[in-house]
């Protein structure tokens, strides 16, 4: 990146970051240029001569040789998401299939072989979870799960443990507790271990762990960052010792992404700031409302007063975040009926999992999210069979809270 380019914006970079531009390609009929990256649909690439070829398959030489190594719209996708969660710095971001198969390398980058121990907060993605415990258990690593908004805690377990990773969200799922990453990251580099965070609930627009002394970033890109609920991606960024790591476990595992869902993906991340903006203001007055409606007992969003990350969040955070759950005002033994009823009641709202679609998106954690749980451990989490969680999208905040009211008006 020039000079011009590092002064700026964050938002700016999300509409041009990447884009490979100025490869006039007339084919005889004069050059032309185009604006957005070709979907470079070929297995492999040729150079002009075989000893090109030869420097870049020996390393020696940046270029394109075969695509589970490297291809152009994927790397166009890569370093937008990289320009992103490292404004400054020399991270470099990978694409892969999905968000686990990005969160299975960077815990592989990370180190965890037979020996090692990984500490986990126990509010972390169900699928993590069960990633760490059955795979990288079978090969002899052992996780220990910590609430991870206790740094104290935190501190004690790092000094007790000697883990060679710690894995936390930026924020947690359902609660949305806000992890405090600088403060983690000072226990990490102390301990030299591997501070590992997913950014997905979070994303570069309300937080750069990198920034903030983590390690590795990892992302499932299905989400807020595509944006649109039409494809399934994964981004890990890291710099060095990580980055090289995470590069030759892709080429060998193979889970990279395809050109096509890189375009996608890259053509979503443009208007990042535009749907973030909109979502945190719109999830913010939906939180607000919520709160005061009699049927509802509860509400979880960073911007109430009386929700346990607020200081955390205010510091560490641009906004308070798309993300918002509550618990309906009902006997304790009518939850899981009452949750039913309320969803089947929406109307505008869409009943599905994920999270971070321009559509507003509702679902009851407790038999989705968290349902390999079991229900005492669901209960010590907080997952009540009366909580719903709302990804609020970029509707019109009255017609989302319309929707929400009919609904709590039939349940
Ligand atoms: C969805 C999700 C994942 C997994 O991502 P996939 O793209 O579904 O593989 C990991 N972490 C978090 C926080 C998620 O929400």
């Amino acid at each position: 990146m020039g000079s011009a380019d590092e002064n700026r914006r964050f938002d700016t970079h999300a509409v041009h970051a990447g884009e490979r531009r100025g490869r006039p390609d007339g084919n005889g009929r004069g050059d032309f240029y185009p604006v957005s990256t070709p979907i470079y649909a070929s297995t492999t690439f040729s150079h002009p001569d075989i000893q090109t070829t030869d420097r870049v398959l020996g390393g020696e030489e940046e270029g394109y040789s075969y695509a589970r190594y490297d291809n152009p719209t994927v790397r166009a996708f890569e370093d937008a998401v990289g320009s992103l969660e490292g404004l400054r710095g020399e991270a470099r971001a990978f694409a892969f299939g999905s968000g686990m198969a990005a969160t299975h390398a960077a815990l592989a980058a990370a180190e965890l072989t037979g020996g090692a121990t990984a500490l986990a907060a126990e509010q972390l993605y169900g699928s993590t979870a069960t990633l760490l415990v059955q795979v990288f258990g079978a090969n002899g690593v052992e996780t220990r799960f910590v609430d991870a908004y206790d740094l104290g805690l935190v501190e004690k377990k790092v000094a007790e443990l000697r883990p060679r990773a710690v894995m936390v969200e930026t924020i947690s799922n359902p609660l949305l507790r806000v992890a405090d990453i600088e403060g983690l990251a000072r226990i990490t580099r102390a301990a030299g271990t591997a501070l590992i965070v997913d950014n997905t609930f979070g994303t570069p627009y309300l937080q750069r762990p990198l920034d903030l002394g983590a390690d590795i970033v990892v992302h499932s890109a299905t989400k807020y960052l595509s944006g649109h609920g039409d494809l399934t991606a994964g981004v890990v960024v890291a710099g060095p010792p990580f980055d090289a790591a995470v590069e030759s476990i892709r080429k060998l595992v193979g889970g990279v992404l395809g050109p096509f869902e890189a375009w996608l993906a890259h053509r979503g991340l443009k208007t990042i700031s535009l749907r973030m903006e909109r979502q945190c203001a719109n999830a913010r007055e939906i939180a607000a409302r919520l709160s005061e409606h009699p049927k509802i007992s509860k509400v979880n969003h960073p911007s109430l007063e009386d929700h346990p990350d607020r200081e955390t969040a205010g510091r560490a955070l641009s906004d308070t975040g798309g993300l918002v759950s509550f618990e309906l005002a009902v006997d304790p033994e009518m939850g899981r009926e009452a949750a039913f009823r309320f969803l089947n009641a929406l109307d505008l709202c869409v009943k599905a999992p994920s999270l971070g679609d321009v559509y507003t998106l509702a679902i009851h954690p407790a038999t989705s999210s968290h349902r390999e749980l079991s229900p005492s451990r669901r209960e010590r989490l907080g997952v009540k069979e009366n909580l719903i969680r709302l990804s609020v999208g970029i509707e019109h905040p009255e017609d989302i809270a319309a929707d929400l009211e009919q609904a709590l008006e039939r349940f």
